[in-house]
């Protein structure tokens, strides 16, 4: 069954969600959403007022009391409609998602299918979710461990995964009882809401998924709900910082994925061929916005032979709307996020690095408005550069030189982020060492964007990431469920009594 209901009022602002209703904000704060290869305004965000961040916290606090008690496989049964709904519908969804994000078609489908990856591995919550027993601790006593939901979840995701991230969150938290409140990004919400919808198609029921939109104050408003369990974010590093300060500050549950610099070190004897392919489609795929791009290559010893052949490479990429077909280096998000690359790249080349391809101000022709900036290639990098401090988030790669693994391990580590690093080689002690001692959540040898499947977690270290549980796999079972440690004793008429026990000790 597909529902009509429509997402957008009919001046095209996008709705709200609460308690199964889609519902027009009346706050007359609204943002554009714009496709960034265009400039066309598709539609407009509304910044949710302070009562409706209310109605939907409320809304999701009343709807727990009973979806708490749902049996499991009925909440696995939502989510098996889930993902063929998602399934069925991926190249819709991925067209919004284009047309308001900008990253190919190809691309807006992988964006999709790896949080669809997500949903899939939540319709094995059964087993998930179970505690664990011990029996005969004591004598006649048993030990047991439920895990139990939490209450009301918050989600607040970035824009350059509008269709993954708020996968990463939604599904994992309702299916294991709890109910949830998103807040899109302002700048594409569209595709999200897409997902939101097949989710009540799939049979959420109300109140258990509502959805706010909005900037600064909505977030606010709700890292300090006092209703409001756990919070998860995903975003920049000075927000990710400011959202878990406040939510700790009142008391939830705080998951907090943020910026990021990946290092991509390339030892001599790593395969050439498959190594500068994967570095270029690394860095410069996604126009460089996602946190696990390649951004930073760090040549060891004779690898920097291999540059002028990356720059090559990187040259052959074609540059162009999303939907056009062969695209591989779409738009960057919006106008200020292109004016603030080129800063960077003006700050590089102020700063002394070498610009070895300058992608400023590309040629595309029939999308000459659009925020396009071409790959770009900096050699004769230093650690003190603005383009390295920074993180970019553009099709920019920055490279440096180093004489030896260990300096480069001492490079990489130096850095104030630590989200996703790889390693080119075909030595495995040099990789067994390289995995030991690097300090990254996540890890590729010879795989350029090691995002883990979702029956591990999504990780992250130092500046990338705040709070313990990472989102999917096992871990967010952890942070959406609480622990509970039940021991108990059954007496029938025949068990003859001990006595009183004023000890501790079972007996
Ligand atoms: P952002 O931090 O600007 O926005 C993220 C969310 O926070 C949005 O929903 C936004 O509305 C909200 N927000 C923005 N300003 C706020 C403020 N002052 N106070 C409270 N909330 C605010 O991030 P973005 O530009 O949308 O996304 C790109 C960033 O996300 C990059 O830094 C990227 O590395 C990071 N990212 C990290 C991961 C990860 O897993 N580590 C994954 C994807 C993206």
């Amino acid at each position: 069954m597909h529902t009509t209901a429509s997402l957008y009022t009919g001046d095209q602002t996008i709705r709200l969600l609460i308690n199964g209703e889609y519902v027009a904000s009346r706050s007359t704060e609204r943002l554009p959403i714009v496709n960034p290869a265009t400039q066309q305004v598709l539609a407009h965000t509304p910044c949710s007022t302070d009562d409706e961040v209310q109605a939907a916290v409320a809304a999701a606090k009343a709807a727990f009391a009973t979806w708490r008690h749902t049996p499991i496989a009925a909440r696995m049964r939502i989510m098996l409609r889930l993902q063929a709904l998602i399934r069925e519908s991926l190249p819709r969804v991925a067209r919004v998602l284009t047309e308001e994000q900008g990253k190919t078609l190809a691309d807006a489908e992988g964006d999709i299918i790896r949080g669809l990856e997500v949903v899939e591995h939540a319709c094995s919550v059964g087993t998930l979710q179970l505690g664990e027993f011990a029996e005969n601790v004591a004598g006649g006593v048993d030990t047991y461990t439920l895990r139990q939901p939490i209450g009301v979840c918050v989600g607040i995701t970035p824009f350059n995964f509008p269709a993954m991230i708020p996968l990463w969150m939604f599904p994992m938290a309702i299916v294991c009882g709890n109910t949830f409140v998103l807040k899109p990004s302002e700048q594409d919400p569209m595709s999200t809401m897409e997902l939101v919808r097949l989710a009540l198609e799939a049979g959420v029921p109300p109140g258990v998924l509502n959805v706010v939109h909005g900037g600064k104050s909505v977030v606010d408003a709700l890292c300090s709900h006092p209703d409001v369990a756990a919070v998860s974010f995903v975003g920049s590093t000075a927000v990710g910082t400011h959202v878990y300060d406040l939510a700790g500050r009142h008391g939830k549950r705080v998951q907090s994925m943020m910026g990021a610099k990946n290092h991509a070190v390339i030892l001599p004897d790593a395969n050439r061929e498959h190594t500068l392919n994967a570095l270029a489609g690394a860095a410069f795929g996604a126009a460089g916005q996602r946190c696990m791009a390649t951004s930073v290559a760090v040549f060891v010893g004779e690898s920097k032979d291999w540059l002028p052949d990356l720059v090559q490479r990187a040259k052959g990429l074609k540059v162009n709307a999303g939907v056009e077909p062969g695209t591989d280096v779409g738009p960057v998000i919006s106008v200020q996020a292109k004016g603030r690359i080129e800063q960077l790249i003006d700050s590089g080349v102020s700063e002394g690095a070498q610009l070895l391809l300058d992608g400023r101000s590309p040629l595309v022709p029939g999308y000459e408005h659009g925020n396009f900036v071409g790959p770009t290639v900096f050699g004769g990098v230093k650690a003190h550069m603005r383009i390295y401090t920074q993180e970019i988030f553009g099709p920019v790669l920055v490279c440096m030189e180093v004489g030896t693994l260990d300096e480069a391990i001492a490079l990489v580590n130096a850095n104030p982020f630590g989200n996703g690093v790889a390693l080119f080689t075909q030595s495995g002690a040099a990789a067994r060492r390289f995995q030991s001692e690097i300090d990254a959540g996540q890890v590729g040898i010879n795989v350029p964007i090691p995002v883990p499947v979702p029956f591990f977690s999504f990780t992250g270290s130092r500046g990338s990431k705040l709070g313990d549980l990472g989102p999917y796999g096992k871990q967010v079972v952890q942070f959406y469920t609480q622990t509970k440690t039940v021991t108990a004793r059954w007496f029938d008429d025949a068990t003859v009594s001990g006595g009183v026990n004023t000890t501790i000790s079972l007996k």
